[in-house]
């Protein structure tokens, strides 16, 4: 470690990641920091990493990532890096580390319509931007127009547009990419303009809605991606694995797509959980469920 060194007095070692994630589960990080001041000091620590040969993972929410109970090997930066720029043009620059939920709420104040969807949405708009999350209809595909990524082998960040960020449902080449070498500076998105008092009903329904279908307590909202023309809630629940537990995570019994880490879950647990139910899915359904969240470190 050189480059690294730098950064010394602000890297917390061996620090366990379950207060890093929406799940509440995941063992330590070798080597973990808090990116909090500015885009620069984000570049500035990912890119030492890359210079010293260290795997170096960036996590805004974590919201999308079950971390194995042994952690994870290197570097885990967490982004709370926030910004947002308004153009006269209803174009929105945000940093990555900004929450979505706060995207949601300033673009409404600012008469902004289609990002309504995101009200209550956990995580950042790095983890949007890399996953194309998206609810009530609405998607990050629908309004970014431009992402900014820095990679290890040049200086300046790459734009990247929307055709070359491929996005899908769920899916995009950044989240495709194995060697996991980039990072999400920031994201233009677009908007239009609207009705105030429309928007306001709009993020005041989807919050309702969430109230009313989704579970409370620490989960990864959605575990499945819906297969076409299906729902996996519907297909886990046809399955009869409403509330069916392992451990200390469970099939909620609200919404049989949401797995929920009962206060003494392992990820060990929560990974069976998936397995378990994948399995019985596909055995009483003939439909194999995809992963909508990524898992994180080593599973045996
Ligand atoms: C209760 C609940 C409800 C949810 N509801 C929805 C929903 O309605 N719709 C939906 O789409 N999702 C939903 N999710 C999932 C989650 O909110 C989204 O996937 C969100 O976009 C994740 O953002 P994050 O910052 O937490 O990403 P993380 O989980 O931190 O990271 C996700 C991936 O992105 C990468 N990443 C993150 N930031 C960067 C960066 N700056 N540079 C490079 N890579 C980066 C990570 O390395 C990882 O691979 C829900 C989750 C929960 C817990």
């Amino acid at each position: 470690m050189a480059a690294l060194d730098a950064f010394a007095d602000r890297l917390l070692r061996h620090e366990p990641l379950a207060k890093y994630t929406a799940a509440r589960l995941g063992g330590p990080a070798d080597l973990l920091y808090r990116a909090r001041e500015s885009l620069e000091e984000l570049a500035a620590v990912v890119r030492a990493a890359w210079t010293d040969g260290v795997p170096v993972r960036v996590l805004g929410g974590g919201a999308n990532v079950l971390v194995s109970d042994d952690g994870v090997p290197g570097l885990v930066v967490i982004n709370h890096v926030s910004h947002i720029d308004i153009g006269e043009d209803c174009s929105v620059t945000a940093a990555s580390g900004t929450s979505l939920t706060i995207l949601a709420r300033r673009c409404a104040a600012a008469g902004l319509t289609g990002f309504e969807w995101a009200i209550s949405v956990p995580g950042t708009v790095g983890g949007a931007v890399v996953n194309n999350a998206g609810a009530h209809g609405g998607d990050m595909a629908a309004s970014v127009r431009q992402v900014l990524v820095l990679e290890p082998d040049s200086d300046q960040p790459r734009t990247m547009s929307p055709a070359d960020l491929a996005y899908g449902y769920r899916t995009s080449s950044l989240k495709a990419r194995i060697d996991r070498r980039f990072l999400v500076l920031s994201a233009r998105l677009q908007f239009e303009r609207g009705d105030p008092e429309a928007i306001a009903s709009r993020m005041e329904a989807n919050i309702a809605h969430r109230k009313r279908t989704q579970p409370q307590g620490a989960s990864l909202g959605s575990i499945f991606k819906n297969p076409p023309g299906d729902f996996a809630g519907r297909l886990i629940e046809a399955a009869g694995l409403k509330g069916y537990q392992i451990g200390g995570a469970q099939v909620s019994p609200v919404h049989a797509n949401f797995f929920i880490n009962r206060r003494s879950a392992t990820a060990a647990d929560y990974f069976q959980l998936i397995e378990h139910v994948r399995a019985v899915v596909l055995r009483e359904t003939g439909v194999e469920l995809e992963l909508e969240i990524e898992t994180l470190g080593q599973w045996s």
